[in-house]
């Protein structure tokens, strides 16, 4: 279902133009307007799911083979030699756009460092005790 306060309810509808890369009847994907490397791309849903959370089954698995292939287009077009497909909840996680998208970033041999973590350290109890935490998220 679309919802009309939705930005980019309204983009995938085509009320509000975009630069369209791809449509079907379930997905729109567009280009970012403020990309991370050229050719970034947001893949958005026809209906509104806030996030990964409220996305369903039938949804998820189309999803990811479309940001696959466009990925392999943007390697094929735009002589990309990788990509991310990056997709944030909440925002502590940086999602800024409360309707799920997922990004697909084409990566070039010479572009820059993008979503790097420094890796941080624990130790085998510590996350033996993380481990057992999430595990009882699970039920
Ligand atoms: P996120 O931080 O994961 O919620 O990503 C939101 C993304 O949407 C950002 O990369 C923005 O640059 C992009 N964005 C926001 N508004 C628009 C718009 N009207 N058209 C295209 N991209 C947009
Ligand atoms: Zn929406």
């Amino acid at each position: 279902m679309k919802k009309d306060d939705c930005i980019f309810c309204r983009i995938a509808a085509g009320e509000i133009p975009s630069a369209t890369v791809y449509e079907d009847e379930g997905f729109r994907a567009i280009l970012d307007l403020g990309p991370a490397a050229k050719g970034h791309m947001l893949i958005l849903p026809k209906d509104h799911y806030a996030d990964v959370t409220e996305l369903p089954e039938e949804c998820a698995g189309p999803v990811l083979m479309l940001g696959k292939k466009l990925g392999m287009a943007a390697m094929k077009g735009l002589g990309a030699t990788g990509f991310n497909l990056v997709q944030n909840n909440g925002a502590s996680a940086g999602q800024t756009v409360r309707h799920f998208h997922l990004h697909v970033i084409p990566r070039y041999d010479d572009g820059a460092v993008i979503a790097a973590w420094t890796p941080g350290e624990n130790t085998a109890e510590e996350r033996e005790e993380i481990a057992q935490a999430v595990r009882a998220g699970l039920e």
